[in-house]
């Protein structure tokens, strides 16, 4: 059975998951957030007292990596860890981690199998050059830094995570730098992905915008 499916990259706090999830929800499509895989292994790559940056450390840790995903929770040798990988030492270290040829490999693999059997929406910065190529759609979210800043922050301060606003725009723009620069499958805007502007957009906005295409899209593939 052929299986539809929704890919949304994009830099980092665009909003991409927010969509993600309510899309999936419209249409009743499976979500899955890749970034929080990065971040589990980042987790464990942390716990083990392990530096990020290093290959070799990298390939030691994916020796013992026990992930699961249930649902949007995510677990961590059987501790669900979806919480604890939104805090800070997690999201300064995570482009780090995840830019290893092998951690990529795995986590593409996973990836690629679940979207076998699933119709879904998957959100992250390789989903529509690498592990979708054949996506039904598309999207290349974006929006000012100052937005996602300020969506970042007030998202975290409501989930009780002490943090700065300051802190928070020096991760993203980090995180963009690391992640479009890299040697393996660095953030880029896929030709055929449709560049979606969220600064000023409200998430329901959004939503609807991309079930739209989706529409569209998978109408033409009809
Ligand atoms: O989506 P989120 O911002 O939570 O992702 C955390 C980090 O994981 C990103 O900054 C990026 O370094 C990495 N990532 C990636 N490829 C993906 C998803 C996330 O490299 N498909």
């Amino acid at each position: 059975m052929k299986h539809y499916s929704i890919a949304i990259d994009g830099p980092a706090a665009s909003g991409k998951s927010t969509a993600g999830k309510g899309v999936s929800k419209v249409l009743n499509f499976t979500y899955l957030d890749t970034g929080s895989m990065y971040r589990c292994f980042t987790l464990h790559m942390l716990n083990k007292n392990m530096d990020c940056s290093s290959l070799s450390d990298a390939e030691e840790a994916l020796k013992d990596f026990n992930m699961d995903l249930k649902g949007e929770k995510i677990f961590l040798d059987g501790t669900d860890v979806s919480e604890r990988i939104r805090e800070m030492d997690v999201s300064s270290n995570v482009s780090e981690a995840c830019k290893h040829k092998a951690v990529r490999e795995k986590m593409v693999k996973i990836q690629q199998e679940f979207a076998k059997d699933h119709d879904v929406v998957m959100d992250g910065r390789d989903i529509s050059t690498v592990v979708l190529p054949d996506a039904t759609l598309k999207i290349y979210q974006v929006a000012s830094v100052k937005a996602r800043a300020t969506r970042r922050y007030e998202e975290m301060r409501n989930k009780g995570i002490e943090v700065s606003y300051e802190d928070i725009v020096k991760d993203i723009e980090n995180r963009d730098r690391i992640d479009s620069t890299r040697e393996n499958s660095p953030l880029t805007r896929s030709e055929d992905a449709i560049l979606l502007d969220t600064s000023e957009m409200t998430i329901d906005d959004v939503i609807n915008m991309i079930v739209s295409l989706f529409k569209m899209k998978a109408g033409e593939n009809e």
